[in-house]
């Protein structure tokens, strides 16, 4: 059926070995270039492929290494560094998803690399060893799975997909390769005489993740870097909420949908008020609490439909879809009734926070987003004219028709 594998096995082996051995160089030199907190990750990484390089070579060169040691000691050996070095992928991908060592992870290499010892030593042949390795493995790549599978902040898609499938696609041929076993127990004792059916599955084994793994788990590592950089470049530093850029960009799409699809949609702007007295009497850091303090309340308050923003300085948005903006008003209402109710503390002293708002509804006749904040900018210059702490909504007509939403008196 493998006719036109013509190639000897070892030199079949050593080609394969020859390429792992390059890829891991170009890793090695590339690894300098990753992030400093994707090191600790891709080092692991790295020293899964050397393990498995190692067991790979072992296994390649059994033949002359039997003269110096028993050929059961270097079949297990190259069993033990395939499940030590999968072990090292996968505490690879815990690192990648921010998690430490857990004892769990070591528990298949453990107890399967044990289990091949002792196979080895009662001299049971290759067939229960080829097993407790298939086994070890299985269970190894579907841990795996389930960590590239677990949706971390910056996790990556596109490269995460690729190695799923490419764990996926191991833990078929391990699964094939312990079924054939089991089904036709190999006569031989060196893994090199396994036949050309098994040959290439150990192949796929042995060069899968040290090759198409490596790329992918490289750009795993570019991925998880632009999208910490698209992140931070739409995320504003102080309270974490989306920044100006954000908001415009989710308001134009917004206001694009609107139109082609009716429904509502309103945009507040918040400003706290008197906040340069606050900074002056408590302090520049007292300041920044106080704006993360309304961020966060700000975030708490929005549901899938509302998008809190901070817009620069002691500026908030708000934009609500499929809400008029009297509901937003009231919404932010309450919001500011609890910002009086719960005053934030700053060196054991309470500091009431209040701001004003103004609101707008987006209309037929708004030009686009810049005429609806601008109308908004109206309303919130209303409120402050009429003396703060509260929430003023932009009539179409513009600020001559605008409505008080609530009075703090
Ligand atoms: P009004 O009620 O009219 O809005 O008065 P205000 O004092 O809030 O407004 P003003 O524009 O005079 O002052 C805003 C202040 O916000 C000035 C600026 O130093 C401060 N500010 C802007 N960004 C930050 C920040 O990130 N942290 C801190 N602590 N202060 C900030
Ligand atoms: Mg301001
Ligand atoms: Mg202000």
């Amino acid at each position: 059926m493998l006719d036109w594998l013509t190639l000897d096995a070892r030199t079949l082996l050593q080609v394969s070995l020859l390429l792992v051995l390059l890829n891991a160089a170009a890793f090695a030199l590339l690894l300098p270039s990753l992030a400093d907190e994707l090191k600790p990750s891709a080092r692991s990484w790295g020293l899964g492929i050397a393990l498995q390089w190692l067991g790979g070579a072992v296994f390649a060169h059994e033949v002359e290494l039997a003269a110096y040691l028993p050929a059961s000691a270097l079949t297990a050996f190259a069993h033990l560094a395939a499940l030590a070095g999968m072990s090292l992928y996968v505490h690879a991908l815990r690192r990648f998803n921010g998690l430490g060592f857990h004892w769990t992870q070591a528990l298949p290499g453990l107890v399967c690399g044990l289990a091949i010892v002792f196979a080895t030593a009662l001299d049971s042949g290759l067939a229960p060893r080829i097993l407790f390795t298939s086994l070890g493995l299985a269970v190894l790549l579907v841990m795996g799975l389930r960590l590239l599978s677990t949706d971390t902040p910056l996790a990556p898609r596109v490269s995460r997909r690729v190695l799923r499938f490419a764990l996926a696609t191991l833990a078929l041929a391990v699964t094939v390769r312990a079924v054939h076993v089991l089904i036709e127990p190999p006569q031989v004792s060196a893994l090199v005489d396994i036949g050309r059916g098994s040959l290439v599955l150990q192949l796929l084994l042995m060069c899968a993740l040290p090759l198409v793994g490596t790329s992918a788990f490289f750009a795993m590592c570019s991925e998880r870097v632009r999208l910490g950089w698209e992140s931070a470049a739409s995320t504003d530093f102080l309270t974490g909420l989306p920044n100006r850029r954000s908001l415009v960009e989710a308001a134009q799409q917004a206001i694009r949908q609107t139109r082609a699809r009716g429904g509502r949609l309103t945009l507040a702007i918040l400003d706290v008020d008197h906040f340069k007295r606050l900074n002056d009497r408590f302090g520049h850091a007292a300041g920044d609490l106080a704006l993360k303090h309304l961020g966060s309340r700000l975030r708490a308050l929005c549901g899938e439909h509302e998008m809190p923003a901070r817009a620069g300085g002691e500026e908030f948005c708000l934009l609500s879809r499929d809400s008029a903006p009297e509901a937003v008003a009231q919404l932010l209402t309450g919001l500011q009734r609890s910002l009086l109710d719960a005053p934030f503390e700053w060196e054991g002293e309470q500091v009431v926070l209040s701001f004003s708002a103004g609101i707008a509804g987006l209309e037929a006749d708004d030009g686009g987003f810049d005429s609806l904040l601008g109308r908004a900018d109206q309303a919130l210059y209303a409120a402050k004219q009429q003396g703060r702490q509260r929430v003023v909504v932009a009539r179409p007509a513009g600020l001559q028709a605008a409505a008080l939403a609530w009075d703090p008196a």
